[in-house]
């Protein structure tokens, strides 16, 4: 039963619900903190007692941040699980649409049902789904490999997600998974510049049918030229318009050289190294933000920071992996403190069993009331 429509970031374009033309969405569990985004909206729903599941998109993050800000299981299927026919495109090479749930019983009962193979989104892979349920059962890591990032500890990040890094692998060791160093240096370096000119092109281009003749906002005008530009300019808010301008900009002829055609490069050479490093380990334990939620405002006047809060999310898009966030504990401020798990392609089941794992270590999500409201 669908019980409501969920607020989000103005065509998924956001990291913290605040660029929602309906207004900011608010953090259950810290009303001065914002839930994360783009779906922020859905997890905080999830958070708060309002429904056992939601559903929301992932372009950059935008599944995995707000499910970590507010504390339940977000995951992002692998590009092409999932159909996107009915989804409004952010960046289609990019956009996947994903479940959100306090349990993973529930995350993963989601999943099986929306991961039908679909005729009408042709990216939509015919493959015969696992019962993603089966991965729920098992007991040990015996045998399994969880990569780290080697320099993790040394990297830019919250204290609170570090330790809740280490928690998460001292888990899966006691369960007996083999614990192995990577490094992911490229998609480090590359990953939000490359997603930042990949994403934005796509975006301008598949938005330029919001003129106002067909879809969306429209403006009473005298001429064509009029319609469009009141349309559009009285339509889009700003981070749209940002992300509009920025990627005309990269698919112009003096752009598109310099700037998409070296982000393309780039994105081969990121899902080249998540290839070996695939090689070594069968999944990956990463941080799922750099930080905690942070208030609402405080980043609002500095795009790049927010664009920041998708450093561990977006090169998992840009090399069309499954990433799943999960709360591992509380901050020392109540907040709620999440991981993240990744898999090769198609591996959903992977993350399933290592999130199980950890799940019976650290107990399931609960809402904001305490209890499980089901
Ligand atoms: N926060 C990222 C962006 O603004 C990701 C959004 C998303 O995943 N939809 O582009």
């Amino acid at each position: 039963m669908v019980i409501g429509k969920a607020n989000m970031d103005e065509f998924a374009m956001g990291s913290s619900t605040e660029y929602s033309a309906f207004g900011p969405t608010l953090n259950p569990w810290d009303l001065s903190k914002v839930p994360g985004g783009s779906s922020g909206g859905s997890a905080a729903s999830v958070a708060a007692g309002y429904a056992p599941i939601a559903l929301g998109s992932d372009t950059g993050g935008s599944i995995r941040q707000p499910a970590a800000f507010c504390g339940v299981y977000g995951l992002k299927p692998t590009y092409g699980l999932v159909s996107r026919y009915g989804l409004v495109a952010f960046a289609s090479s990019l956009d996947q649409i994903g479940p959100f749930a306090r349990d993973l019983k529930d995350l993963a009962l989601v999943l099986q049902i929306i991961s039908e193979p679909d005729d009408c989104d042709a990216t939509c892979v015919r493959k015969e789904r696992p019962n993603y349920l089966e991965f729920l059962n098992e007991s040990s890591l015996e045998g399994f490999k969880v990569g780290y990032l080697s320099d993790y500890k040394s990297l830019e990040i919250d204290e609170e997600v570090k330790k809740a890094v280490t928690e998460a692998l001292k888990i899966c060791q006691d369960a007996g998974a083999e614990i192995i160093e990577v490094e992911l240096p490229i998609s480090a370096r590359y990953g939000l510049p490359c997603y930042y000119t990949i994403a934005p092109a796509e975006a301008s281009s598949s938005l330029a049918r919001f003129d106002g003749v067909r879809y969306g906002f429209s403006v009473e005008a005298e001429d064509l030229q009029e319609l469009y530009q009141k349309s559009r300019g009285g339509g889009f808010g700003p981070e749209v318009k940002r992300r509009i301008l920025i990627g005309t900009f990269v698919l112009s002829s003096s752009g598109y050289e310099t700037y998409y055609l070296q982000a393309q490069k780039a994105r081969q050479l990121v899902v080249k190294e998540f290839d070996e490093v695939f090689l070594k380990a069968d999944v990956l334990l990463l941080p799922a933000t750099p930080t905690l939620p942070f208030k609402r405002g405080e980043k609002i006047l500095d795009p790049v920071k927010v664009y920041m809060a998708d450093l561990f999310t977006i090169p998992v898009n840009l090399a069309g992996l499954p990433g799943l966030s999960m709360k591992v504990s509380s901050s020392s401020s109540g907040l709620p403190v999440g991981i993240q798990l990744v898999s090769k392609k198609f591996c959903e089941g992977d993350i399933l069993k290592t999130a199980s794992i950890i799940e019976r270590a650290v107990g399931p999500a609960t809402t904001i009331m305490g209890g499980d409201l089901k």
